[in-house]
């Protein structure tokens, strides 16, 4: 099989804990180039990794919180201005990510014509519980308990024969153990240490307890903050960081 390489981009929470970016992971295969999530510092994640903006694909977003889809207009400048995408690239995330993506440009760059965009970049929308093809990769969407109304995801990707999953931002759910089995990477976000932090995130205590529920090649703690951090060398579970390469 041809060789699938996932870069870990961002590997910090909505502070940055640590110093870390914001969420974004790259994956390549030999037919397509996907981006998971484009937090604020997205255009320095790929950058850093050596990786020119237009040759992405695809692009993915799990929901429609600043630390996972606020780099998207920077993504967009970049494509005006230094160069665009080499083929039209999709971007595809839950309902209302363009309203959003488009809002937030515009109020960051409003003067800006925004005209050229239409023939670099197709929106598409991730409705919960579908199988999809976009690119030329199989996706599966599972929708997350993490936000009430707007709708969050987690993903589930099958490219060159390999499949991964990423649970987006979330609070347990069985589910995740049921959506991810069978899986060569699980990148599972660990907000905190311990449990009582509110119903939004998950935590290393609650993730390790079920630990032996998971059915997955690999499972890589990611979206870590300030309280799992300091403790991350001394974990049971292996934890991403900014410009980790996990080949597949
Ligand atoms: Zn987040």
């Amino acid at each position: 099989m041809k060789p699938v390489k996932v870069t870990c981009l961002g590997t910090g929470d909505a502070f940055s804990s640590g110093g870390r970016l914001n969420a974004a992971y790259l994956v390549e295969a030999p037919d397509a180039r996907v981006l998971m999530e484009a937090g604020p510092a997205v255009l320095a994640g790929l950058k850093r990794a050596g990786v020119n903006p237009a040759e992405l694909d695809l692009v993915l977003i799990s929901h429609l919180h600043g630390d996972h889809f606020a780099g998207l207009p920077f993504l967009m400048l970049d494509y005006l201005w230094q160069g665009a995408p080499r083929r039209r690239v999709v971007v595809a995330g839950p309902r209302g990510l363009r309203d959003r993506a488009e809002r937030l440009m515009s109020t960051m760059y409003p003067r800006l014509d925004l005209g050229g965009l239409d023939r670099m970049i197709r929106f598409a929308e991730l409705a919960p519980e579908r199988r999809l093809r976009l690119q030329g990769v199989e996706l599966r969407t599972m929708r997350v308990p993490h936000t009430r109304r707007d709708v969050s995801l987690a993903l589930r990707l099958a490219v060159a024969g390999r499949s991964i999953v990423f649970s987006g931002d979330s609070r347990w759910t069985d589910r995740l153990a049921s959506f991810s089995a069978g899986a060569d990477l699980f990148l599972c976000e660990c907000s905190y240490y311990g449990s009582g932090h509110g119903d939004s995130h998950l935590d290393y205590e609650t993730i390790v307890r079920h630990r032996a529920g998971f059915d997955v090649g690999r499972l890589v703690l990611t979206h870590l903050g300030r309280e799992v951090l300091p403790r991350a060398s001394r974990l049971k579970l292996e934890t991403a960081r900014d410009g980790m390469i996990i080949r597949l």
